[in-house]
């Protein structure tokens, strides 16, 4: 659950900045600096573990490359609040992970596959016959993560779009019977898409 945070620079502890659960320091008996909701610790490593399917700790975190940032529209929180209801949703742009994949499906494939190798070799380690059968058939059914997408983020057409596509559609069917009016004929030569800014070909985050 997030719950609120705090900020401050805490004077028992060399003036470092630190996230409080509490708007008074327990410690040096401060007010923090509202810094709106957070996670726990223990949930912000679950989301870790969402975005790649790997375990938050083990022996593969310090082998793992620069695959992710944090998500810019919650800013990692992982959730958005709503300050004026006191609530909160989950961050759709990142699915709630905080963080967001910034390299191709394949590679993060390979990443995953490459951080398996090294828990799975570190477990394999000294296991007896029964936890090395049962490693080998977690690594048979093991299933990969893909990149998140952010479909729900791409712009809906506009009425200009979505008028000129129905338009579209109506002409080329009506222009192949052969009795189709001269007028039809002559608005379906001279149609052009509407200009947009928003190219409806890419979208697909990566
Ligand atoms: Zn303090
Ligand atoms: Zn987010």
């Amino acid at each position: 659950m997030p719950h609120k945070t705090w900020k401050h620079r805490c004077k028992a502890s060399e003036n470092q900045s630190i996230t409080l659960g509490v708007q008074v320091c327990p410690e040096c008996n401060e007010v923090g600096e509202y810094d709106g909701l957070g996670l726990t610790g223990i949930e912000a490593q679950g989301n870790f573990n969402r975005l790649t399917g790997l375990p938050s700790i083990g022996p593969h975190r310090q082998t793992l490359p620069h695959f992710y940032e944090l998500c810019p529209v919650c800013s990692g929180r992982s959730i958005i609040e709503i300050r004026n209801t006191g609530t909160w949703v989950s961050c759709r742009s990142c699915g709630g992970t905080g963080r967001i994949i910034t390299v191709c499906e394949k590679r993060f494939l390979e990443i995953q596959k490459k951080a398996w190798s090294v828990i799975d070799g570190w477990r394999l380690e000294g296991a007896n016959e029964t936890k090395r059968r049962e490693i080998e058939s977690q690594q048979a059914n093991r299933v990969y993560r893909s990149v998140y997408r952010r479909d729900h983020y791409r712009p809906k057409p506009c009425k200009r779009i979505r008028r000129y596509r129905e338009r579209y559609e109506y002409l080329m069917s009506a222009t192949i019977d052969p009795e189709c009016p001269p007028e039809l004929l002559e608005e379906w030569e001279n149609l052009t898409p509407p200009k947009s800014n928003v190219d409806f070909t890419r979208g697909r985050g990566s």
